[in-house]
Order: structure tokens, then sequence, then C-alpha cells
């Protein structure tokens, strides 16, 4: 299990970094945690980074403006399910819920292989949710949806 943590280098650093603690337990109990820095002037690097860790082993993304304290991963890491997330609010304007998004998600090498890279689109950091677990949704599968998480969303683009 790899632990991706995308975050925008540009934004304030106390914003963007997953808590020590968090981060310290994780690594102690063996799982990698991996920051993916995708600054704002390369919409493509998210993309780039999701490709490379692709069928390299079971993943979990932890977007920067997901408020993660520790059990959320913790009960992804512990389902047998192949594609988990939690979904949350799209915009803190209390805009339609997101269930289909990377923000906070678990995807299973087995749910990896369904949706492979060779089979999506070009994706920048607002479309990359579509274009991967669209795949996953076409072939019939559904996110076991954990719970509702905060989102920070920090800007208006
Ligand atoms: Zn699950």
């Amino acid at each position: 299990m790899i632990i991706l943590h995308s975050y925008c280098p540009t934004i304030r650093k106390n914003d963007q970094e997953l808590p020590a603690i968090l981060v310290n337990a994780l690594k102690y109990y063996g799982y990698a945690v991996v920051d993916l820095p995708c600054p704002a002037d390369s919409p493509r690097r998210y993309e780039e980074y999701l490709r490379a860790y692709w069928n390299t082993d079971d993943i979990i993304i932890v977007e920067q403006d997901i408020k993660v304290y520790g059990e959320e991963i913790k009960s992804l890491i512990s389902c047998k399910k192949d594609w988990c997330a939690y979904q949350y609010k799209h915009r803190s304007d209390g805009a339609a819920m997101v269930t289909h998004g990377l923000g906070l998600t678990k995807i299973s090498r087995a749910a990896q292989r369904v949706a492979t890279p060779g089979k999506w689109l070009e994706g920048t950091y607002e479309t990359l949710d579509a274009r991967v677990l669209g795949w996953l949704s076409v072939n019939g599968w559904h996110p076991h949806i954990h719970g509702t998480v905060q989102h920070e969303h920090k800007t208006d683009e």
C-alpha cells in the first residue's frame, strides 16, 4: 500500500502538509507515504505521477485540500474492497457531494488494471478524477463510500 499525497507547492505550507504524527504512524506501520508536488503551472504533473505509480501497488490518494486525521486512512487500509472513497463537498459553498473523486480514495491493483493509464485521456488536476474513475464506473464498478470528509478548497479557479 502506497499513500500518495498530492499538493500544490505554492499554497501555504501549513495548508498542504499531512499531519506529521499521521505520516510517522503510517511509516511506523510500514506504509510508504509519497509527496507529489503539483505546481499550478504544470497542470499535467499530477497525471504523470499517477501514471508512474499505477499498477505498482494498492494506492491511497490524499489530496492536499482534504482534511484527514488518520482514522480515515486506517479505515481505507483495513477495508477489503477494491475501490473505496470518502465523499466531500465540491466547494465550500455547499455545492454537490463528490463521490467519484480522487480527493481521498483507495484504488486496489485489481481496480487499477481496469482503469489502465493507456485508456485515460489527458487530465489536469481538475479533470483527472473523471478521466481515471470514469473508467471504473463505465465498467460497472462503484466506490465503497466510507463517510464524509471536509474539503478545504483554497482557490476559486
Ligand atoms: Zn471500503
